[in-house]
């Protein structure tokens, strides 16, 4: 039988498996070390507003700097510090990190500007996040209003209840709420009622094929238009050209955030990007 084949075939000797895991254990070994080490880090992307060009905010994405490996994406350690608890430490580590970077712009004399950190499942589940968050704004000094958190609305469906009990709470603290990747979660559009949210970010797939893909162009249309009506703020990420930011800012979208602005770099490398007019002439600029 078919069945039977198939729990057969499970048990033949694969040495990709086993390949597989040994990578991973190993990759386990030394993200247990990572931060101790000093190898992980915070890049930050800026994000546009559309109304007058100037940066209004950036977002922290985390980054991890493998002695032998180079540079790690948080795709290929983000879900297995999930499984095994890492992200506890290091979520906390980037929450604070990015309050703290956040701060030194302000000191160095740039226009205050807000920073988006995004919250995984387990750590935005776990009982401390309100006061790990509490505690990196007092050690930091950033004021709450300047703290953005970033949830999936899949990991806001898990458990609906608990959810809204914890956004409550950031939001009676003044820090913003965004849904992360929005429009990719399968999930009921009644629950944007529910939820104490400031912003959507638009999920970069449908901004990659806004130009060539008609359904595209509607469904961001469409989700720009309900978040008027919601008073909710936008924000496009992964917008690549400016025939995109024309689209985008056709449309009414509030903020846009994408390679056509920056990459994701070190916060060292963006004082001159903060600057007020450094983006001015940015509908201009070829691709
Ligand atoms: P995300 O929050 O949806 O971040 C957007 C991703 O798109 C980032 O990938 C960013 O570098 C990339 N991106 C930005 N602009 C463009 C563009 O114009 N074109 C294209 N093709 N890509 C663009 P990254 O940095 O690899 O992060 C991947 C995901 O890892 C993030 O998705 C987020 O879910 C997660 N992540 C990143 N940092 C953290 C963190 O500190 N904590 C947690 N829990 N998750 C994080
Ligand atoms: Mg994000
Ligand atoms: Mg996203
Ligand atoms: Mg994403």
């Amino acid at each position: 039988h078919a069945k039977e084949m198939g729990r057969n075939n499970f048990q033949i000797y694969n040495p990709n498996m086993e390949k597989g895991t040994e990578e991973r254990l190993s990759l386990e070994s030394h993200l247990r070390n990572a931060l101790g080490k000093d190898e992980l880090l915070l890049y930050f992307q800026p994000q546009m507003a559309l109304a007058d060009n100037r940066v209004v905010g950036v977002e922290a994405l985390i980054r991890w700097r493998h002695a032998e490996r180079g540079m790690i994406s948080p795709g290929q350690f983000i879900p297995l510090a999930e499984e095994n608890g890492l992200i506890l430490p290091i979520g906390a580590w980037a929450i604070d990190k990015a309050c703290e970077v956040n701060m030194n712009w302000r000191r160095a004399g740039l226009p205050p500007i807000t920073v988006a950190v995004n919250l995984s499942g387990r750590q935005f589940m776990h009982q401390n996040v309100v006061k790990v968050i509490e505690e990196a704004l007092q050690r930091t000094g950033l004021p709450p209003e300047f703290l953005e958190v970033e949830i999936t609305e899949s990991l806001l469906m898990r458990n609906v209840d608990e959810a809204i009990a914890i956004l409550k709470q950031l939001r009676e603290k003044g820090i913003t709420i965004a849904i992360d990747d929005f429009g990719t979660g399968y999930s009921s559009l009644a629950y944007l009622t529910k939820f104490p949210v400031d912003i959507l970010k638009i999920d970069g797939s449908f901004i990659f094929k806004i130009l060539e893909d008609e359904g595209s162009l509607t469904i961001v249309s469409a989700i720009i238009a309900m978040a008027q009506k919601l008073g909710l703020k936008v924000i496009a990420e992964g917008v690549e050209d400016p025939a995109q930011l024309h689209v985008l800012r056709e449309l009414g979208c509030d903020v846009v955030q994408g390679y056509l602005l920056c990459r994701p770099a070190p916060p060292d490398d963006l004082h001159s990007l903060l600057q007020p007019n450094y983006f001015a002439d940015i509908d201009n600029q070829p691709a």
